[in-house]
């Protein structure tokens, strides 16, 4: 049985409690298959109380200065580091990525709530020339309410801190419902800020096994006045959908189809790192994936062979082994995509370079994979597979590339090896992308705003974009001086 740290109640928490529910639902190990713990399962009646205590806790909130509520994320970001190593096992627990990235993700989890801390003294109205001698403009920026974040299962700390830390810096409270598979880090996470001294009702998370009731209480309930949601776009559109009721404002962090493109004056030993790094991170399952990997024809067979290589080293097992650098999908219906998107591929002419099929640990362990001749007949080319596959499609001319790569409704990141500056900036131009990454292979940073555009999603998270989703600009107009 695995050991549960101590920060850890597995219960849910509304207005300053730990709470029960009637029913409860298991959180297992991907890697082992074993029941961890068991936590409530709660529904409409339970979202309807979490509301009311976060819009109870709301006026107190905003009222209390700038640099009281950075203080207190402070003491949280103090508090998530001094347990980054307790956090990063439960994490691997629950989700299966290795150790070391788990340390990884708590850290840069924990970068958003340095960073608030910080900006939450900056949250600064203006005054603007006014349309008379005797009037003046003033434009207050406040705090826009009760929001909600919904959170997936792929990055069980950071996706929690990236939308709370700016809500509670801005003066807002939350209601936080984290994927029903990786519910676990969120409580113990949620803990230490009560331990940091968050007041009751400030924050509040819900478990459920039932998204959809929950969903529909807090995109119906117009005392939730922004929802930020991360998952996938199906999902997305539904609950922008369930918004339009109540003219909820929304940010969405939706899938991506991210292109990968090496032109053939690319130093290709970087490119290669550059890839395993964004294509089998958390064994593939990021929205920041490479999904496609565009190479251009003079360099092509010398990539494919060298990733390759590469990627046949890649060490797979348990994420709480040393020297794991991949651990299993979440659950059998990832591994069915995958094996799917395999299969599609071989169909229609793929050539298989390396794995191709579930690892011999059994369980939901894959073996990391590349399919060099990849064509935009295959599936890959268009749905995001979520898991350790590379297709590898031939480009001829630089305009062939950013046209492929454009070639989807997503648009969240992209990546491209070059050093010619003219063909690196009318890339960087070209791209149809929220984030573009330019000889790297790993850009999500604190500092910068993270987001898609076309049907990735709508808002930025991170830097000081990231405040302005959770504020509002109230404009006064100060007549008869
Ligand atoms: P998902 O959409 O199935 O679930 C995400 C969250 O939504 C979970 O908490 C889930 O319980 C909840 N949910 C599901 N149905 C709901 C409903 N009807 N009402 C309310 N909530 C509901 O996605 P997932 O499988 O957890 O995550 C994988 C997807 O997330 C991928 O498509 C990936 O690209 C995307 N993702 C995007 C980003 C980003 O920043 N753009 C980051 C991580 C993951």
């Amino acid at each position: 049985m695995a050991e549960l740290p101590d920060i850890l109640i597995p219960k849910a928490f509304i207005a300053g409690e730990w709470r029960d529910g009637e029913a409860s639902y298991a959180v297992t190990d991907p890697a082992s298959g074993e029941v961890l713990t068991e936590v409530p399962d709660l529904g409409a009646d339970a979202t309807r109380e979490a509301v009311a205590a976060a819009d109870a806790a709301w006026p107190a909130w905003r009222k209390r200065t700038a640099k009281e509520r950075a203080n207190l994320l402070r003491a949280w970001y103090d508090a998530i580091m001094d347990h980054q190593e307790v956090l990063a096992r439960l994490m691997t627990l629950e989700q299966g990525k290795p150790l070391a990235e788990a340390r990884g993700e708590v850290a840069y989890g924990a970068s958003f709530v340095e960073f608030y801390a910080e900006e939450a003294k900056r949250v600064a109205g203006e005054t603007l020339p006014s349309h008379g001698v005797d009037k003046r403009i003033l434009v207050f920026r406040e705090p826009i309410g009760v929001v909600a974040a919904i959170t997936p299962w792929n990055f069980p700390l950071a996706m929690i801190t990236r939308k709370c830390a700016p809500a509670l810096a801005a003066g807002c409270p939350v209601v936080i419902k984290p994927a029903e598979a990786t519910p676990l880090t969120a409580l113990a996470v949620v803990r230490l800020a009560e331990l940091a001294g968050f007041p009751a009702g400030v924050i509040n998370v819900v478990t459920a096994s039932r998204p959809a009731e929950v969903g529909e209480v807090l995109t119906g309930d117009s005392r939730v006045r922004k929802i930020s949601f991360t998952g996938s776009t199906p999902v997305g559109k539904r609950l922008l959908a369930q918004c339009a009721g109540t003219v909820k404002k929304a940010s969405m962090e939706l899938g991506g189809n991210a292109p990968f493109i090496v032109f053939d004056d690319a130093d290709l030993d970087a490119a290669v790192e550059g890839a395993i790094a964004s294509k089998y991170r958390n064994s593939g399952q990021t929205c920041v994936c490479t999904n496609r990997f565009l190479v251009q024809d003079g360099v092509y067979d010398a990539f494919v062979d060298k990733l390759a290589a590469r990627v046949a080293e890649l060490r797979v097992g348990s994420g709480l082994e040393e020297g794991v650098v991949q651990g299993p999908l979440i659950n059998a219906a990832a591994v069915e995509k995958v094996e799917a998107h395999i299969a599609d591929a071989l169909d229609k002419g793929g050539r298989l370079m390396c794995g191709g099929k579930p690892h011999a640990l059994g369980g939901t362990f894959f073996e990391p994979t590349v399919i060099a001749d990849a064509t935009e007949e295959m599936a890959v080319a268009r749905e995001e597979t979520f898991g350790p596959l590379a297709p590898v499609f031939r480009f001829e001319s630089d305009e062939q590339a950013i046209a492929m790569a454009n070639a989807t409704e997503f648009g969240l990141a992209a990546y491209f090896y070059a050093s010619d500056y003219r063909r690196i900036w009318h890339a960087m131009e070209g791209l149809e992308y929220g984030m573009v990454a330019v000889n790297e292979g790993i850009l999500s940073t604190e500092l910068a705003p993270f987001g898609g555009v076309k049907e990735s999603g709508l808002g930025r998270e991170g830097s000081h974009h990231g405040l302005d989703e959770f504020t509002e600009l109230k404009y006064v107009c100060v007549g008869g001086l």
